[in-house]
Order: structure tokens, then sequence, then C-alpha cells
């Protein structure tokens, strides 16, 4: 193949000399330009729910384009924009009544933190620390990053990460340290925002937490007026088991990110959900308080078109019932993984399994990670663990047969990649 000049990402490219090249995908399976077929087990990076190439959705792409492609949404709106917004406040908890267009989970975070600090300063308040959870993963612009764990992802650019409080991530038996550190810090500091991912830690390591410690942390915030940003950027659409992780906790986001399967993973779009006090804050004759935050292609035609045709899915299939059936049979298959030697802390939150594979050096940067990868591409599978964490989080569409062949290489690669 001849030299590639793109520069990928997360790819250290002195050690992947070529890319794997995908020449088409269908349901939960990629077809490789070389003619293998591959599981795809992280729903090619957490954002595929129903399936690769829905039809449903890719017709309603193909009609959107051919009517209206794109127009600047400053000033103007169109039909697709409207229809998803009222639909995602119908679907979303009680009380996130604005909607506000972005087109990355990036952007949806960065857009939730202007607006907290937006509203603090228009009523007047001054607040504006962040505190934020450890381990958490918000994006990988400047902003997202600080708010975000440091880590050898981040250390370049350290110098230019604002400060914000972290509480410890509130690990089974020691919520209640998480609690009060949540509390101390509110007391501290006039807080603007807490900032989590409800339920899980996606790129933290696929960390899960149980809802009743999201429902405490919601309550600490309302103690002390602080508001609750959801980052419910991998979590919503399903894959916690419930349509959105904080629907599990009864909790209501003072502020909400959603994106990756906003569209079914077909294209990228983004919302930031909120209050109408947010709104009201920035409602005003006085051009200084107007929400001064765009990009070129905000509420995207054609992307908010494969939204509402995404939410059109979850009214005429049984995804629910499939996100059902993906979980149990996950717990059938790491029962055994739990009293195997070879593999530590198994858990699953909905559709999402997690365990650690026992390797002598872990960590993100260890061998494990890349050896565990290729091992897993040799069988057909997409899997690409954090380190020795290894995780399933495939599309709704999986069958039985696929998550049995994940699960039965996982194992396999105990004795290839473990100690
Ligand atoms: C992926 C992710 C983001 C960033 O989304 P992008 O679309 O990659 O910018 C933010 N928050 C969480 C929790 C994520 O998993």
């Amino acid at each position: 193949m001849r030299r590639s000049p793109i520069w990928h990402p997360f790819t250290q490219h002195a050690l992947v000399p070529q890319m794997t090249a995908v020449a088409s995908a269908k349901d939960a399976y990629l077809y490789t330009e070389d003619g293998r077929r591959l599981i795809d087990g992280i729903a090619s990076w957490w954002v595929v729910t129903h399936g690769h190439c829905h039809p449903h959705i890719a017709r309603a792409i193909g009609e959107q384009a051919a009517r209206l492609d794109q127009v600047i949404f400053a000033g103007h709106t169109h039909e697709p924009a409207e229809r998803l917004a009222r639909r995602l406040i119908e679907l979303t908890p009680d009380g996130l009544d604005r909607v506000f267009f972005s087109d990355s989970g990036s952007t949806s975070v960065e857009v939730a933190l202007k607006m907290a600090l937006g509203y603090w300063r228009h009523i007047g308040e001054s607040r504006r620390r962040i505190v934020a959870l450890e381990h958490g993963y918000h994006g990988d612009t400047i902003g997202t990053m600080s708010v975000g764990a440091r880590s050898v992802f981040n250390a370049p650019y350290e110098p230019l990460l604002f400060e914000v409080d972290r509480v410890p991530f509130p690990h089974v038996g020691r919520e209640q340290a998480t609690l009060d550190a949540l509390d101390a810090a509110c007391r501290r500091t006039p807080v603007a925002a807490f900032i989590a991912e409800p339920l899980v830690l996606g790129a933290g390591g696929m960390l899960m937490y149980a809802p009743w410690v999201l429902q405490e942390m919601k309550r600490v915030c309302e103690r002390h007026r602080a508001l609750f940003i959801a980052d419910e950027v991998m979590t919503a659409w399903g894959r916690t088991g419930t349509v959105f992780a904080c629907e599990q906790a009864n909790v209501v986001p003072d502020i909400a990110c959603y994106a990756k399967g906003i569209t079914g993973g077909a294209l990228p779009l983004a919302v930031t959900m909120c209050r109408e006090e947010i709104f009201e804050a920035h409602y005003s004759p006085d051009r200084r308080r107007t929400f001064f935050h765009s990009s070129s292609y905000t509420a995207n035609p054609i992307a908010c078109a494969a939204a509402c045709a995404n939410l059109e899915l979850w009214e005429r299939e049984p995804v629910l019932e499939r996100i059902a059936r993906i979980g149990a049979h996950h717990d059938r298959r790491l029962e055994a993984f739990r009293e195997d030697a070879r593999f530590t802390n198994v858990r699953r939150t909905g559709t999402i399994a997690a365990l650690e594979l026992r390797v002598a050096d872990d960590g993100y940067l260890a061998d494990a990670g890349p050896k565990l990868y290729a091992f897993f591409g040799r069988r057909g599978l997409l899997l690409r663990p954090l380190g020795n964490t290894i995780y399933i989080l495939p599309p709704y569409c999986v069958t039985t047969e696929d998550l049995d062949a994940i699960y039965d290489a996982i194992a396999a690669a105990g004795d290839a990649v473990g100690v």
C-alpha cells in the first residue's frame, strides 16, 4: 500500500505502521478491504447503537441531504432541528427544557461549562470553581481536558489547563469519602458546577458506581446550589440499560451532555440540554448576555435528520428488550470469569461488561493493551482494551453467537497475554 499522509488519533505511528482499512459495515460487523469480517465489539468507539448502516437512518440522511444540506443556525432554524429538540425534551428527564446544538461530545461539555459560568455571572453571583470526579474523561479540547483526569494523555498541555477540585471515585465501600469530599469542596469555595459521568466512567477504565451514589452526589450539589452537569456522552442512548443513566438514580441534571449515540452512530452531532433558569439568565435586551458559542455546522440538518431517525427507531423497535438481552447474556458469560484467577474486577452496567486481566505490568501504556488488541484482531474481533482493562460495548444488534465468540476469545487471551 502507498504511504498514507494521514495522522491518526490515539495512534503511535512508530509502533502501528499500518491501519486496518475498512471498506464497509453492516449491523455489528466491519468488512475490511482485505476481505476479513470483524465483530465490532466496541461499537466503533462507543457511538453505534442499533447497528452499522441501519437502512432507516441511511434513508433519512439521503433524503435530508437532497432537501437542505446546511444552513447558518444563528437567526435561522429548520424542521429537523425543531423536531429533534421537541422529541429530546419529551424523552430526557423532566426539567431539561432547552436544547443547544453542537457537533461532538467535547463541544457539548465545553458548552455545558460555559453555560454554568455564564449563568452565575449573569445572575450576579461570584462562582467560578468547577469540581470533577477523579478518573473522569470529558473530551480532548483544552477545557474538557482541564476537567478530566490528568495523565499521560494531557501531560504536555498541563500548563494551559485550568485548576479544578477533584473528588475521589466512589469505589464500592468507599462511597462516603466521595460524598464527604464533594461536600467539603462545596464548603471551601463557591462552586459553579460539579461535572461527572453518571454510573460509568468510560475512558477512565469503565469504572462503575451505583445509582444511589449518583443520587447522593446530586443531593450534595443541591445543598450547596452547585449546578450538576451530567456528561452522558457515552452513557446515554441505552448503554447503561436505560435510555439515560440518570434515570436509574431519578436524577434530573441541571445541564446534560449527549452525543455519540444521538444519531445512532451515523453522523457527528451533540446537544447540551439545560434547565430553563440557565437560559433565562442569558435572556436580556443586553447583548453582552448573549450565549456566545457556535461552530460552523451547529445543528447541521443532515445530522439532525439522522438523530430524528434514530429516535424513531427507539419507538418502532424493541431496543430496550435487546439491551436487556445483552445484559443477561453478559451475566451468564461473566460468571465463569468471576472464579477465574487470571481476571479481576468483573463488572457490568447495562450493555457494558468489563474486567481486568492480571498482567505483570499494568497501566494504559503497558504492552498488555496492544498485545490484547492484536490477539483479538487475529480472531476477527474489534476490541480495544484500555491497558489491561478489557471491555465489551457492542451495538444492540449483536447476536448471542457474536458475544460468545468475544467471551471465548477473552478466555483464550488469559493464557496468551496474562501472567
Ligand atoms: C467520548 C466522550 C467525550 C468526548 O466526545 P467526542 O465526541 O469524542 O468529542 C466526552 N465525554 C465522555 C464521557 C465521552 O465518553
